[in-house]
């Protein structure tokens, strides 16, 4: 699978996270706690690498808990702080601020040291459309919303938005681009709603997700989408989706278009069960 990418904004996006970077501690990496190493951007990964960097496994409510737990093992083995998250229900929200604490302890430390009165930690959020940004910065700050206004010399028009004491967020969160290495990748990218509509075709990501179904969650395609044979072949499996939930053109032929629109927002709702991509 093909997917149309505007390099032209993945360069303003690229040197937007550079301007920003300057003016922050802390770099909170959202990736999708379903496919994390899908949603990863090595290139960004390099300009952040002198900043703290924290990975935060948003969406964790849909994943295998056991996957991010592996995931997270992984992310580990690199060297890289993780921890997961539900921002919709701030479920792991004391995980995340206890690891922003301790990324920027060693900085905190320094301050004290040099007779420096401890600021807040200045945070700034990045991740590829779609993996919850706002949904996350809204969950940090909660009901607050306490702006701490813009601090003219440094700002230009940032607005930090006081977490806690000792935390404060830049609102306005990078926008990053996956950097897309193979075609598995890009399906896994449009399943996730990473990649915008216009740049897949739902059959084949449809498709690609009764594959998962098939090999990862047979039970969820008896059960849940109530297919005679979890084994048929992934054409024969739609059909019979279409079949089972109505889907009919006026001239009694089957609505494929429907059925793969109806599969996809099922997953992204969670209505397919706990699944992970990676
Ligand atoms: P942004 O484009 O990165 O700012 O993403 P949004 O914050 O707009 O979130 C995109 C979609 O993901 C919205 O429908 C959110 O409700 C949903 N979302 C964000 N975080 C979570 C999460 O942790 N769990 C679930 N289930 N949905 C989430």
């Amino acid at each position: 699978m093909s997917i149309n990418w505007y390099p032209g904004h993945m360069v303003k996006a690229k040197k937007e996270i550079q301007e920003n970077l300057k003016l922050v501690d802390i770099v909170a990496m959202l990736l999708d706690a379903r496919a994390p190493f899908s949603c990863r951007n090595s290139d960004l990964e390099k300009i952040c690498q002198h900043k703290k960097l924290l990975v935060v496994l948003n969406k964790m409510d849909l994943a295998s808990p056991e996957a991010t737990r592996l995931y997270s093992a992984r992310l580990r083995e690199e060297g890289l702080m993780a921890v997961a998250i539900d921002s919709t229900s701030s479920k792991g929200l004391p995980d995340v601020i206890q690891a922003l604490k301790t990324l920027y302890q060693p900085a905190a430390a320094e301050m004290v040291q040099k007779g420096r009165r401890i600021r807040a930690a200045r945070v700034m959020v990045v991740g590829v459309p779609n993996i919850g940004k706002s949904t996350f910065l809204n969950c940090l700050v909660g009901k607050k919303m306490a702006q701490t206004g813009a601090k003219p010399g440094i700002t230009r028009g940032k607005q930090w938005v006081r977490v806690r004491e000792d935390i404060e967020l830049m609102d306005t969160p990078g926008l990053m681009w996956p950097k897309v290495e193979g075609e598995e990748q890009g399906l896994k990218l449009a399943l996730l709603n990473i990649v915008g509509e216009n740049a897949y075709e739902e059959y084949e990501v449809a498709l690609y997700l009764l594959k998962i179904l098939q090999e990862k969650a047979p039970e969820v395609l008896l059960n849940k989408l109530r297919v005679n044979d979890a084994g048929q072949s992934l054409e024969e499996l739609l059909d019979e989706i279409a079949r089972q939930r109505g889907h009919l053109l006026k001239a009694g032929a089957l609505d494929l278009g429907k059925t793969c629109t109806s599969l996809l927002n099922d997953f992204r709702k969670g209505k397919l069960g706990h699944l992970s991509l990676d």
